[in-house]
Parts: C-alpha cells; sequence; structure tokens
C-alpha cells in the first residue's frame, strides 16, 4: 500500500497533463447517497418512475416530492470532503488540469476545483423549464411544491434525467481532455456507466497512465489501470500528497 502511495505521487510529480474523473464514492463521505448500489436511491425508488423525464413532464410535483425535496436536503447540507480538497490542492500544484465527474451534486465547484466537466449536469441548480432561468437550489424556496420561477415557469434540477442526453459538450471536452492527458486518476468510481466508463480507456489506449483509488476491485483494476490503490478517496489523497510535498 505505501509503495503504491509512493508510487502514486511520482508518477504525479513527473505528469504534465493529470485528468481525474471521479464517481460516487467520492462523495459518499460527504453524506451524499450513490444512486445506484447498496443503500443506493435506486433501492428505495424506481427510477422510471421518479427520475425520468417523462415523470417529471406528467407530474413535475410528485417528483419534487418524492425525489427532488429529499436530495436538495441532501446537498444543501453536504460539504467537500479531503477527497474533494485533495484535488483542489492537486490544481493548485499545478498537478491537476481537469476533473470529469459523474457526480451532481457540485461539490467540487464548492472545493475549488476550476475545470469541471459533469456528464450528469449539476444538481445544485434549478432552471426554469420556461426561461431556463436558473436558481441556486439551496436559495429554492419549497413551500410551494413545484417551486417556481419568476415568470411562473416550473423549476427543475440543472441535472440529467433519466430518458435525457448527456449534454454534448461535456462529451465532447471529456473525449478531449482523456486522450490529451498523460496521467487520469480514477476516483471513487467503478466506472461501470457509460460514457464515464470509456475515458480511462481512451486516456490508456493514447499513452496515460491510468491511476485507480477506489475500496475495492473494479472492471478496470488489472484490465486498464496500472494498479490500484485501495482506500477511501479522502484518505488516500492526502497520503498521496503528504508523499509529494516529501519531493
Ligand atoms: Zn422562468
Amino acid at each position: 500500500m505505501h509503495d503504491l502511495i509512493k508510487q502514486a505521487a511520482e508518477d504525479l510529480v513527473a505528469a504534465k497533463y493529470v485528468v481525474a474523473l471521479t464517481g460516487a464514492g467520492i462523495s459518499t463521505e460527504s453524506g451524499i447517497p450513490p444512486f445506484r448500489g447498496k443503500g443506493g436511491l435506486w433501492e428505495r425508488f424506481d427510477p422510471m418512475e421518479i427520475a425520468h423525464i417523462d415523470a417529471f413532464m406528467k407530474d413535475p410535483a410528485k417528483v419534487w416530492n418524492i425525489l427532488v425535496k429529499e436530495m436538495k436536503e441532501i446537498v444543501d447540507q453536504a460539504q467537500p470532503n479531503d477527497g474533494h480538497n485533495g484535488l483542489v490542492k492537486l490544481e493548485k500544484m499545478n498537478k491537476l488540469q481537469t476533473v470529469i465527474t459523474q457526480n451532481i451534486d457540485g461539490l467540487h465547484q464548492a472545493a475549488g476545483n476550476t475545470d469541471v466537466i459533469e456528464f450528469h449536469g449539476n444538481f445544485a441548480w434549478q432552471r426554469c423549464m420556461d426561461c431556463s432561468k436558473k436558481y441556486e437550489t439551496r436559495e429554492v424556496d419549497v413551500s410551494e411544491i413545484p417551486p417556481r420561477c419568476d415568470c411562473g415557469g416550473i423549476l427543475r434540477p440543472n441535472a440529467v434525467l433519466f430518458g435525457e442526453m448527456i449534454p454534448s459538450g461535456a462529451l465532447w471536452r471529456s473525449r478531449q481532455v482523456a486522450t490529451d492527458c498523460d496521467l487520469m486518476l480514477v476516483v471513487g468510481t467503478s466506472a461501470v456507466v457509460q460514457p464515464a466508463a470509456l475515458m480511462p480507456v481512451i486516456a490508456k489506449q493514447t499513452g496515460a497512465k491510468v491511476v485507480e483509488i477506489n475500496p475495492e476491485r473494479t472492471p478496470l483494476t488489472g484490465e486498464i489501470s496500472d494498479y490500484l490503490i485501495k482506500g477511501k478517496a479522502g484518505d488516500v489523497m492526502n497520503r498521496i500528497i503528504e508523499e509529494m510535498g516529501k519531493k
């Protein structure tokens, strides 16, 4: 384990262009439950009924009451953890250029990373379905459901719902940075869901090192990633950065 921390510190010091790909695992320590898997929201709810764009269009009040209010409570309170903060430290050391994330909690930006590509949009903001005006989620008054814009339009999460396209700009840019990087950190994601799953593959094919920080093996381990550092994102990030300080 310690050898791998050292290895990651050396690889980061040597790298010229570093990209991080993150998923739910980096935010669980901030109290954000994962959607998929054990304990995830989709164990309790059928996403097709409450997180599909058709369900929202049909009955926005229902989706707000069941899903959006609960997520708002969680996201309003969440603070970045050492995993997010570690990625900010790397950026400040000029050892991280871009974060690609599957998360919608906005915590990378809250922590201070400046270039964040979000595959699934962002739940930290709501937008009007009529005029597209954006409102910070924590400022939205939920005494009336569904909440409305000044113009009278209904507010919806600025996140990608089921049945909607991944924003094309996010897809293009992430392919680009995955191609250009010489080191990709995969943090807190098993990277089984497309299009995120493709990014480490592109990075690998175009000559980058792929370093995984995850609590368990994933389909990337031993196939795409050069090595896996097993552990919690925050703890591992702290140790890598400490090791980099010794260089
Ligand atoms: Zn509006």
